[in-house]
């Protein structure tokens, strides 16, 4: 249990750790900004928005919030969700029925996997990142009317790798298929202005027309969004039962968000400094001889294997200080439990090496 605000610090237990665990990517979570903009958007509108988007729960704030994150995605539209979760699983389970067919990364997130099985598609796993594997089996359905969906995480949330773009977007236009990214953890970490790894410059809603942003990673709010053509986000608002029957995010959060993301594309020097802790990091790390994944994004993964060596050498960490996560299956495949090292632009280069000194301590290369 966490006594303190997230920040680069976490007090759990009555101590003070280094905080390498969290999504809180640009370090936004508890900014006093954010924070303010969260006051004064209660005292504007109250805690509840007191109904669902369609009744009356959207107000001046989400549609502000919408436009925001339209114009940072350079899609004509987007959607708030109360959750990535909902997001996801609404749209996927609006966009196929029963007779189509979704064509998913081995390792997407649990949301995207459950949208794709409670849409009742046929439902296709594609080996990780794999697209010689995908282009097989989009092939083995050339001849099928109908619709087809690749989706797949922009930014590995377990691995920290991120999706073949470019041959997913081909892909996707040979077969007529539509193609949905998921860069809940790429959307303000990556790209000119934290645009994502989907850079609006170069692709528009013709390559990825489903774009799909959460709120509570590098934002460090809560909620999320789908972004696309006028025609996705009108079919989602009249028939995503995720979107339809909840109620709409607090206006106040819709307004601390827009600060967030005002900051997130403002503040470069929170991206460069992550890419800074990042290279710290893997230097680091192959000094002590730790093999780490190839990973270029600040979710640094340390596979140790079984789970509880993986658990062991966490608990040795957090008794040093340092706070990490240890994912365990089924998160991730079985035998490849792992450390998930995530850094954020809070952290002093001293706080890297704090970390390294600590792995050098207790880890085995
Ligand atoms: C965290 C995450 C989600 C879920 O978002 P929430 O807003 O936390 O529900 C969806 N997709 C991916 C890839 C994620 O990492």
């Amino acid at each position: 249990m966490v006594e303190s605000p997230a920040g680069r610090e976490l007090v759990v237990g009555g101590r003070r750790l280094l905080n390498f665990c969290s999504n809180d990517y640009l370090g936004l979570a508890a900014d006093p900004r954010v924070t303010a903009a969260f006051k004064a958007g209660a005292d504007r509108w109250g805690v509840g928005s007191g109904a669902s988007h369609l009744v009356s729960g959207h107000t001046a704030a989400h549609a502000e919030l919408e436009l925001a994150l339209a114009e940072l995605t350079g899609r004509p539209r987007a959607l708030l969700f109360g959750s990535g979760y909902a997001a996801n699983v609404g749209t996927i389970s609006t966009l196929l029925g029963e007779r189509d067919h979704v064509f998913e990364d081995r390792l997407n997130h649990a949301s995207l996997l459950d949208g794709g099985w409670l849409s009742g598609a046929g439902f296709e796993w594609y080996a990780h990142a794999d697209t010689v594997d995908l282009a097989g089996r989009l092939e083995a359905h050339r001849s099928s009317p109908r619709r087809k969906l690749i989706v797949s995480d922009g930014t590995f949330s377990m691995d920290g790798d991120l999706c073949p773009l470019e041959p997913l977007i081909a892909l996707a236009k040979r077969h007529g298929a539509w193609l949905m990214i998921d860069d809940a953890h790429g959307i303000g970490v990556h790209g000119a202005q934290g645009c994502g790894v989907v850079d609006p410059a170069r692709h528009d809603c013709t390559d990825v027309p489903v774009l799909v942003g959460t709120l509570g990673k590098a934002f460090g709010t809560a909620g999320a969004f789908v972004a696309g053509s006028e025609a996705l986000v009108e079919m989602l608002v009249q028939r995503a039962r995720h979107y339809i029957y909840t109620t709409a995010m607090p206006a106040a959060l819709a307004a601390a968000t827009l600060e967030s993301l005002r900051i997130a594309r403002a503040e470069e020097w929170r991206r460069t400094r992550l890419a800074e802790h990042v290279v710290r990091f893997r230097q680091g790390a192959a000094e002590l001889g730790l093999q780490l994944l190839p990973s270029r994004t600040p979710i640094q993964p340390l596979v140790i294997g079984a789970s509880g060596p993986t658990l062991e050498l966490g608990a040795a960490l957090e008794a040093r200080g340092v706070l990490v996560g240890v994912i365990r299956a089924p998160t991730v495949p079985a035998g490849t439990a792992r450390l998930r090292i995530t850094f954020s632009a809070l952290h002093q280069p001293a706080d890297v090496d704090q970390l390294l000194a600590a792995l050098s301590e207790t880890a085995r290369p």
